[in-house]
């Protein structure tokens, strides 16, 4: 009888070879093969008729050969097998190529399922090349699995079988009370099922379940491997006065926002440092979220910093505190690199003596020698535009702090953070009210004249546009700099408008006082490279038109087109793109496509792969084998609750329910360091 750690060659059906070419695939064990998840199913089991088959797609029909099976060839090398089968209403002409073997073994009068893709016509229907099985045997969810060289999926699934069918049931690695608590299926269920699916329901709780579990052993390990010891010694802020913030804002919180503040609140009040990442999508109001809780923060006689990557931000804050803060005493200040010395001093002198509560700065703010009288809480926004190292500044400061971070890019650093970092995550699921879909186009630098034409009109109803080019400066070949760029434009397509320009070599005064005037209206349409990416919010802008679009991640071109689309107005983003590759129009097209950034975050993850995205090891992170952590990443949010409750009560794992927990922890890591 074999056992997981048996050697894949003691499984029936594989022989030397056999175990040659599984362990190309790294498969050495029972283990390994069974960890080896199907990457996707086809549904035999419930094989249609043609008339429910949809059209050109690939489907399984249920049906009975009707024909003799007959050969014809066409040349040397290409033989094609043709036969018709019934589904009982309707023939499909079936075409086999080359494939002696399965022709012959056809039976007429026998039913099989055929697998393919179905082309209707008008006197019934046709397969080429479909995959066939006899109907009983063939019946059900089959996996596809990832397959090399002669190694093919149904020589797999064969194998996986005859695996399952020789082993006794599986212990149980997960403890009853998490189980019952996630509502989670047991270890059997889930690795029979996760191969061999009896319907799609109970695949779903098969994956959930060792999805959970492969999330929840990474965890546990990597809590326990860097478990640091906490601080105890944060402030707490105990009186909660958000929901006196809430009555002063203009508009009413979405559930979401709510939720996030309430998360926030819980945290601060005791004496564990908050660390936390509010993740929520460009539009989806973080900024509201980080003001009610520094509103109740200062209402409790503690000091607040807000960080913004880049001044421009960092000002916009600045404006906006002062306005949601504007009557409540609460008092602002901002420090950024350009803040005349002076200014800076006595900003500074007030800071230490209490007289602000909330400081809103660039990083600047937490690196210089700035001291608060008892700074409760840091916020940093846009969290993913800083750098590792500003970031560890960050967490010197102030161990003893509670902190926020606000990020609108799933992108592996934030993930990483959530991992790293021991933070807890709030998600902003839900966009305020009265959002419009932005109308996104892509197209090529003939629709030029058709564009300038379309942003003047814009801005003759009153409105607003941003045009964003890659570069500063001239040369880089074909592509548009922003500065002869703007001086093009304001010659030429779009003579007689106000046209401003913004880019990241400008003096940080004339940026601000650039971003001003588009504010206020002054400056028409913003020509700029992408310092505006970020934060930026100017709700009169209703277009933005995006030059060799190709040239930006998705991600990048994601945050761009959230500047637009914040006012009650249509809006429209306009890619323009040259670039003859293929690649290129399919990212774009997501852009069109999709307007949600999470989407868009996985799309992007899908097209530059995995590897390039995560570089797991690379991060000294074990490989995953089912779960993936950004589409997963409610379940790792879950997990995460479960990591912390097992370890509260038992951090050394050495509690008899946590046995199974403790080898998967071992193995995972184990596996880890090798790689
Ligand atoms: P982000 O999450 O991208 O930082 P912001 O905080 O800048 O988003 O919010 C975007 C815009 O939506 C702002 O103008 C803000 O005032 C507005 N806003 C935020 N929350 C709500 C809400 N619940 N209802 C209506 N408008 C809101
Ligand atoms: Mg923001």
């Amino acid at each position: 009888m074999i056992n997981l750690e048996s050697n894949i060659q003691y499984v029936k059906g594989v022989g030397d070879k056999r175990a040659q070419q599984f362990a190309k695939l790294g498969i050495y064990t029972v283990k390994d093969l069974l960890c080896f998840y199907p990457r996707n199913y086809q549904n035999w089991a419930g094989a249609m008729t043609v008339q429910c088959a949809p059209d050109g797609e690939k489907a399984a029909v249920r049906a009975k050969l009707v024909s003799t099976v007959a050969e014809h060839r066409v040349r040397r090398n290409m033989t094609l097998y043709k036969c018709d089968f019934s589904d009982g209403q309707c023939i499909i002409h079936v075409t086999l190529f080359n494939n002696k073997y399965l022709a012959g073994s056809l039976q007429l009068g026998r039913e099989y399922i055929l697998f393919g893709k179905i082309e209707k016509t008008l006197t019934g229907a046709s397969m080429s090349a479909p995959e066939l099985e006899n109907a009983q045997s063939g019946a059900g969810i089959h996996p596809i699995y990832r397959a090399s060289g002669t190694l093919n999926s149904k020589a797999i699934a064969r194998v996986v079988k005859n695996a399952l069918d020789d082993l006794p049931a599986f212990e149980e690695t997960l403890p009853g009370s998490v189980l019952n608590q996630y509502n989670l299926a047991p270890l059997d269920f889930a690795v029979r099922q996760v191969h061999f699916p009896t319907d799609f329901g109970s695949l779903e709780k098969a994956r959930h379940r060792l999805i959970f579990e492969e999330l929840l052993v990474l965890l546990l390990g990597l809590l326990t491997l860097r478990g640091k010891k906490k601080s105890d010694a944060a402030p707490r802020v105990k009186t909660d006065y958000s929901a006196e913030f809430l009555k002063l804002l203009p508009f009413e919180m979405t559930s979401a926002q709510k939720r996030a503040v309430a998360q926030c609140v819980a945290d601060i009040s005791c004496r564990f440092p908050m660390n936390r990442l509010l993740q929520g999508d460009v539009g989806s109001g973080k900024t509201a979220v980080a003001a009610a809780v520094i509103y109740s923060v200062a209402k409790n006689g503690f000091q607040s910093a807000l960080m913004a990557p880049t001044e421009l931000l960092a000002r916009q804050h600045y404006e906006t505190f002062q306005r949601f803060f504007a009557g409540t005493g609460i008092t602002v200040c901002l420090l950024t690199g350009s803040t005349p010395a002076k200014e800076k001093r006595e900003a500074k002198d007030k800071l230490m003596h209490g007289e602000i509560s909330l400081a809103i700065g660039t990083h600047a703010l937490i690196q210089n020698d700035v001291e608060f009288k008892n700074l409760a809480l840091v916020i940093t926004d846009e969290q993913h535009r800083f750098g590792v190292k500003q970031r560890a500044n960050l967490a010197e400061k102030g161990t003893d702090v509670h902190t926020l971070v606000m990020s609108a890019t799933p992108i592996p650093r934030t993930l990483g953070l959530i991992i790293y970092g021991d933070l807890d995550i709030s998600v902003l699921d839900e966009y305020p009210p009265g959002r419009r879909e932005i109308r996104t186009d892509v197209v090529n630098s003939s629709y030029h004249k058709r564009i300038y034409k379309f942003i003047r009109a814009a801005v003759e109803r009153g409105e607003q546009a941003y045009i964003v080019c890659p570069l500063v400066d001239e040369g880089q070949g074909e592509l548009h700099s922003a500065n002869e760029y703007a001086a093009a434009l304001a010659a030429g397509g779009l003579r007689g408008i106000n046209i401003g320009l913004l880019h990241g070599k400008m003096k940080p005064k004339d940026k601000e006082k650039t971003m001003r005037a588009f504010a206020q209206g002054d400056i028409k349409v913003l020509v700029s490279t992408t310092v505006i990416e970020v934060g930026i919010d100017v709700r009169n802008a209703t277009v933005m038109l995006i030059e060799n679009a190709e040239r930006f991640g998705l991600s990048q071109l994601h945050q761009l087109r959230g500047r637009v689309g914040r006012g009650d107005r249509a809006s429209y983003c306009i890619l323009v793109s040259d670039s003859k590759s293929a690649a290129a129009a399919e990212r774009l097209g997501v852009m069109k496509k999709y307007s949600d950034g999470f989407k868009i975050a996985d799309e992007d993850l899908k097209q530059r792969g995995p590897g390039d995205f995560f570089g797991s090891r690379q991060h000294g992170l074990p490989q995953l084998k089912i779960a993936d952590m950004l589409s997963d990443i409610e379940t790792l949010r879950l997990c995460r609750a479960a990591a912390d409750e097992i370890l509260k009560r038992d951090f050394a794992l050495s509690l008899p329910q946590h046995r199974g927990l403790k080898a998967a922890v071992l193995n995972m890591f184990q596996n880890a360091v090798g790689n």
